[in-house]
């Protein structure tokens, strides 16, 4: 067997280490990488602030490696406006703006932000008096809800949306609390719903019960980059692969659009 040189493999491997340094197509620990805020609310219901911690740990593990920048906060009254319109997007789990921090938000919304909100975040009735909100949900305020919280059948709306195109058509999410809008979302021309609760579930609840009444679930107001999941309440609601991948679904859909401040 022909024997080469040390000195010459020693320049060759060191000629195709630099080779594959330069000319790696996908440098990823170098590339801009896409920005999330995390925010919720550690003295919010304790039902609530068990699905925080569970979204949490869910969302993080899609950010191994060099993966998409991960931050959390607790309010974002912390956080500078200058600094918001750093992220691409922001992750509310069960927590909404406070007042102090109303304008800031819709400032983020209105230039390119993107939303994705759970359970609570979406919360509002004629106390919370914020206009804005309610136009940029696509729907009226706080209507009922069933208690205690259930498992309950999902139906997709579509199967053409990228949330829900590999979702089977109808079925079983894990037990959560849901609530119901008065006007539904569906009506406004800018919501696109993407599941609905069945009205096969009628009557749902125990204490609480809706009987009757238009239940949408996840939709999106397409004048804003945005996503509401009304799940979110209590430790069961990532014990399901079908609903972890419709969560999935909703954080890359938006993950994936790049339309912020364009
Ligand atoms: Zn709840």
């Amino acid at each position: 067997m022909k024997r080469f040189p040390l000195i010459l493999i020693l320049c060759l491997s060191t000629f195709i280490a630099q080779a594959q340094q330069s000319d790696y197509p996908a440098d990823y620990a170098k590339a801009p990488r896409f920005r999330t805020l995390f925010c919720y609310d550690p003295s919010a219901e304790s039902a609530h602030v068990e699905f925080d911690k569970q979204a949490l740990r869910f969302f993080h593990k899609l950010s191994y490696g060099e993966g998409y920048l991960y931050d959390i906060c607790t309010t974002l009254d912390s956080i500078s406006e200058e600094k918001l319109m750093t992220y691409d997007l922001i992750v509310m789990l069960n927590a909404l703006p406070s007042r102090a921090s109303r304008a800031k938000f819709e400032h983020y919304m209105e230039n390119g932000g993107g939303w994705i909100g759970f359970h609570a975040s979406a919360f509002n009735n004629e106390q919370t008096n914020w206009p804005w909100f309610n136009q940029f949900l696509g729907c009226g305020p706080f209507y009922c809800n069933n208690w205690p919280p259930q498992a309950a059948l999902v139906e997709c709306d579509t199967n053409t949306h990228p949330v829900t195109r590999n979702l089977p058509h109808e079925f079983v999410i894990p037990a959560s609390e849901y609530y119901q809008w008065n006007p539904s979302p569906r009506l406004s021309t800018h919501v696109e719903v993407l599941v609905s609760l069945s009205p096969r579930n009628y009557p749902l609840g125990i204490k609480d019960i809706v009987r009757h009444g238009d239940f949408p679930l996840v939709w999106t107001n397409t004048r804003y980059r945005m996503i509401y999941l009304n799940m979110g309440h209590g430790d069961e609601c990532f014990s399901d692969a079908t609903q972890n991948l419709l969560f999935t679904n909703a954080f890359s859909w938006m993950s994936g659009c790049q339309n912020k401040k364009q």
